[in-house]
Parts: C-alpha cells; sequence; structure tokens
C-alpha cells in the first residue's frame, strides 16, 4: 500500500465519522446522504485509489478536466459536473456527466435538453447570497420558481432539486437553513425535487443538519488543491 492510499483511506475514515454523527444529530439515517468525492485538480491516480476503495461517485468543476479522466477510468464510475456552465461545453460536459449540479439558466437547461439521448440528472442552483450576486452562480431565489416551471416541459431533464454554496462569510447553518425552507416549499409543487445537494469539507455537517442528501467533499479526503 501507498503512502497515498493510506493517507486517502485515513481520510476518507475520518468524512465517514463526520457524516455518520452529523447524520445521528440530525436524527436522520447517515445513508440518506451520498458521498461525492470532488476530484477536481488531483491526478488519474487519486481516483483509481477512491475507485479501487469502491467509491463510485465523482465530481469534476471542469470539461477540460472532466472529460478525459471519465474517459480513462472505469465507465461504472458516476460523474457529477458543478462547476459554472458554458453553454458551448454543454454537449461535451453531457457526454462524460451523469448529473449536473450546477443548472442556473433556462437556456442552458433547453440546450441540455435537446442534447440529451436519455434523461439527464439536474440540480437547480440556488443563490443563497442577500443581495444576489452573480459571482458564484445560481438562479437568484425570485427567479427561482420561473425556472422550476419552465423545466418542466423539458422530458429530457430530471430535476433532482436543489444545490448551492454556502456564501462566504455568512454562517453556513444559517444560509443551508434558508435553503432548507426553500426546498420544502419546492418540494410541495414538485415532488419529485425531493433531493438537497448542499455541504463541502467546511460545512457539511451543517448541510446534513438542514437536510443535504449529495454532499461534494473535495479537500477533507484528497488534501488541499
Ligand atoms: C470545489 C467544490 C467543492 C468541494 O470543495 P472542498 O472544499 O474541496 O470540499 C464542492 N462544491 C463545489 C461547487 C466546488 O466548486
Amino acid at each position: 500500500m501507498t503512502i497515498r492510499s493510506r493517507e486517502i483511506i485515513e481520510n476518507l475514515a475520518e468524512v465517514r465519522g463526520r457524516v455518520e454523527r452529523a447524520a445521528v444529530a440530525a436524527n436522520r439515517p447517515p445513508s440518506e446522504v451520498n458521498l461525492i468525492v470532488v476530484t477536481k485538480t488531483f491526478p488519474t491516480s487519486d481516483l483509481e485509489i477512491l475507485y479501487e476503495l469502491g467509491l463510485r461517485n465523482f465530481g469534476e468543476n471542469r470539461d477540460q478536466e472532466g472529460a478525459p479522466k471519465a474517459g480513462s477510468l472505469p465507465s461504472d464510475i458516476h460523474w457529477h459536473f458543478q462547476g459554472q456552465i458554458q453553454s458551448k461545453k454543454l454537449r461535451s460536459i453531457a457526454s462524460w456527466a451523469q448529473t449536473i449540479h450546477s443548472l442556473d439558466q433556462y437556456s442552458h437547461a433547453i440546450k441540455l435538453n435537446e442534447i440529451a439521448t436519455s434523461p439527464i440528472e439536474v440540480f437547480v442552483q440556488v443563490d443563497l447570497q442577500t443581495p444576489a450576486s452573480p459571482d458564484r452562480g445560481g438562479v437568484p431565489i425570485l427567479g427561482l420558481d420561473d425556472l422550476l416551471a419552465s423545466l418542466q416541459s423539458l422530458t429530457n431533464l430530471k430535476v433532482m432539486g436543489l444545490m448551492a454554496v454556502a456564501p462566504l462569510g455568512e454562517e453556513p447553518q444559517l444560509a443551508f437553513s434558508r435553503l432548507s425552507q426553500i426546498h420544502s416549499q419546492v418540494r410541495a409543487s414538485y415532488p419529485e425535487s425531493r433531493y438537497l445537494s448542499c455541504g463541502m469539507s467546511g460545512d457539511f455537517e451543517a448541510a446534513i443538519a438542514a437536510g443535504a442528501t449529495h454532499i461534494r467533499v473535495g479537500s477533507s479526503i484528497l488534501g488541499s488543491r
């Protein structure tokens, strides 16, 4: 066993312990929390170690990086894309990613719906900043209803739920409880949109407390970038 695999095994055990404790504290079964390992900037050799350990959900932020990684690794990996979407990259992204966490524009949704040959999973990214600010992506809360309504006719998109990143400088608990309330309202209208993608290395306990079903964790498992 290499030093690197040992390091990843230890980090993974620690993250799984944190997930378990956070779930138990929130009265939720830990199995409800899906761990996506965010592998951006890390070499394929690290992904091979993760694969050997049985992990199958990897997240990437850039098409230029995700496409070659996906091409060189086994086909039973489920790839997640959570970076900002560039329209001209969508066709390529859809060729390797099965779930897109960062949908925030109707024009991208239309294009994705045309490209997809089978239903593709999407999360609608919500901007939790007040006032809304476009720099980290996400649809402003005031625009969410309209975007969700317009997605309903796009039959090649499977709208899983909402995704968000806690704004810098705000307590993640506060941001995620806002998200949780918004998500409850969304679920009342769209029961299939029952998943919540939130929580990163620094704040996934708060996200789990607020109902996260998909946490996206990079540096706690693979180290600093
Ligand atoms: C990089 C990234 C993550 C993972 O962040 P870590 O702090 O490394 O856990 C999760 N979500 C998004 C959108 C990211 O860009």
